[in-house]
């Protein structure tokens, strides 16, 4: 069974096979951990996401992850929370989806996902966490990924993660 980890840091300095990125559309970098990873990486993630023809809303493309510690970079495009009514639930569920599929096709068994979506694109917090619990226990079996860890960047993150992952089997917190 897939180990699910709350964990509370930076994703950029996780040693994983893949690490995905809340991208926007036209994968040319952003602030937030956009920006972490593009500076992390190094200026070849910049070339390889410039070839990449950009991404819609809830799918992920893959790149290599060049200086990071993980071998890839999955950039998962999140969708601006709109007060729901906007198909946002199902749209953040496929960018964790989607990076499952391509954790299969990339033989990935341990990657790291931030709270896509939470920051400068407001999704609430519990409910993007939900959905991605959710859709990760759902599509992780089949992927092959052992480990995913969820990346919180604060505290306050870190303790929903934690309250809802305890519902379903036991956190490890680190
Ligand atoms: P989005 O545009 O999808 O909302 P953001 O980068 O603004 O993307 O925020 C997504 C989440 O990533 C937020 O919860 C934010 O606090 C978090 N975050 C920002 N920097 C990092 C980082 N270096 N590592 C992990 N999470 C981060």
């Amino acid at each position: 069974m897939t180990e699910l980890i709350a964990v509370q840091g930076d994703i950029t300095t996780l040693q994983v096979d893949a690490i995905v990125n809340a991208a926007n559309t036209s994968l040319l970098g952003g602030g937030g951990v956009d920006g972490a990873i593009h500076r992390a990486a190094g200026p070849e993630l910049f070339a390889a996401c410039e070839k990449l023809n950009g991404c819609a809303t809830g799918d992920a493309k893959a790149t290599p992850g060049f200086r990071l510690p993980a071998k890839w970079v999955f950039h998962a495009v999140g969708p601006v929370w709109q007060g729901g009514g906007r198909g946002e639930d199902e749209l953040l569920a496929g960018c964790y989806r989607r990076c499952l599929e391509l954790a299969r096709q990339h033989e990935v068994r341990s990657m790291a996902f931030p709270a896509i979506s939470t920051g400068v694109y407001r999704f609430p917090p519990d409910r993007a966490a939900r959905i991605a619990i959710e859709t990760v226990r759902t599509h992780a079996e089949r992927s092959g990924v052992e480990t995913v860890h969820f990346v919180c960047f604060n505290r306050e993150t870190l303790d929903i993660y934690v309250r809802l992952l305890r519902n379903f089997s036991p956190p490890v917190e680190r």
